[in-house]
């Protein structure tokens, strides 16, 4: 890995047993405050989405609005948010997905995408992949173009990707 990235790689924290017993929180806003780290992350992405003919950025709420704005503007396309429970003001669809304990529920604007858009949906963190999934098939109500999936940090130990089961390209800037 480039030097760079490995140095904001290594500027990730480790939050022990939050925000429950057992869980290793990975809290990236000691990577995110540090100038050239969030300057690394920006250009990283942005090489390597450039040439894919993004329309639209989809962030997850919340942490996937942080860098999946400044991505869009960076690539020349919109922002669209996924949002949790009682947020989206006009018509929505919704998925729901499981959680370690009980379910959980993702919203869309109806007319937030189009059949012209190539999409690519941004989080922070792949985990057991439910959030992604649950995103995706979102999506896929659109019928879109074609569908791109980034996460700033992958658990693979949580083999979320399996979860998602999708032929769209996954990628992830950094696996743990
Ligand atoms: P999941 O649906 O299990 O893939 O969980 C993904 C979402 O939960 C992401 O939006 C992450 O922000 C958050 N998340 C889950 N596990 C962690 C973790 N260990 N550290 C930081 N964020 C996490």
């Amino acid at each position: 890995m480039d030097v760079k990235l490995q140095e904001a790689k290594n500027s990730i924290r480790d939050i022990v047993d939050f925000p429950k017993e057992g869980i290793v929180f990975k809290d990236i806003t000691t990577m995110l405050k540090d100038q050239k780290h969030l300057n690394t992350l920006v250009e990283s992405l942005y090489e390597q989405y450039k040439n894919r003919g993004i329309t639209k950025v989809v962030g997850l709420e919340s942490r996937g609005f942080i860098l999946g704005t400044v991505l869009a503007y960076k690539l020349g396309a919109g922002f669209v948010p996924v949002r949790k429970p009682g947020k989206l003001p006009a018509p929505t669809y919704s998925e729901k997905y499981s959680l370690e304990y009980g379910e959980d529920e993702m919203f869309i604007h109806q007319d937030a995408l189009n059949s012209e858009d190539v999409i690519l949906v941004h989080d922070d963190l792949l985990a057991t992949g439910g959030t992604a999934k649950a995103s995706i098939n979102l999506i896929s109500k659109f019928n879109v173009k074609d569908v791109y999936i980034n996460f700033l940090v992958e658990l693979d130990f949580l083999n979320g990707r399996e979860k998602l089961d999708t032929h769209y390209q996954v990628d992830s800037l950094f696996h743990f």
